[in-house]
């Protein structure tokens, strides 16, 4: 699958929009990336997560791990592809934290996975939480990397498809300047 394949399947569920968006960071952008959307549809996320696990398989992993609620999807499809568990991550207290149960032996190798990279901090909160279980991230995987590839886990990535989008600061957002309302994607609050 092409880039430009993927990309196609994201407008085509109204998944990727462009305007002037108030991202959960609190930034700014002119594009937005709705993965929910796509998501929704099983074989979809079936099929686009194949394609990503089989960038990742050459790393030999044993379990893949992704940040609650974004990522769980993208984890448990990752993992059906290699045939491997999917774990989840969520924040308790703040911290990234493997919960319920879920457990890693020792060095188990680890994917670390998510629908999107935006600054790359869900994600380093989820390998700082598979180190602290005991396991080794081997490698960080996404649908799509927004942050045009700038980020660096330290570990092999990959990605469906490298965006490079602009996020503005609130304060000197060009297109909070030209009058165009912000919206909140997901809410139909507008600023
Ligand atoms: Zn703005």
């Amino acid at each position: 699958m092409t880039e430009d394949q993927v990309l196609q399947i994201f407008r085509d569920h109204g998944a990727l929009l462009e305007g002037h968006f108030i991202l959960s960071s609190g930034l700014h952008s002119d594009r937005y990336i709705q993965c929910a959307l796509v998501l929704q549809h099983p074989r979809i996320a079936e099929r686009l997560c194949s394609e990503l696990a089989a960038k990742l398989r050459h790393l030999d992993a044993s379990v893949v791990a992704a940040p609650a609620l974004g990522g769980v999807i993208v984890s448990h499809e990752v993992a059906r592809a290699l045939g491997l568990r999917a774990l989840f991550a969520e924040r308790q207290e703040g911290a990234m934290t493997l919960r319920r149960g879920f457990s890693l032996a020792p060095g188990e190798p680890t994917l670390v996975v998510e629908d999107v990279i935006t600054t790359g901090g869900s994600t380093r909160d989820t390998m700082a939480a598979v180190e602290r279980a005991g396991g080794k991230v081997v490698g960080v995987g996404a649908l799509i990397d927004r942050s045009g590839g700038t980020v660096d886990f330290g570990v092999p990535p990959a990605a469906l498809v490298t965006l490079s989008v602009q996020n503005y600061d609130p304060a000197n957002c060009p297109l909070c300047q030209s009058g165009l309302p912000a919206v909140k994607p997901g809410s139909r609050t507008k600023k």
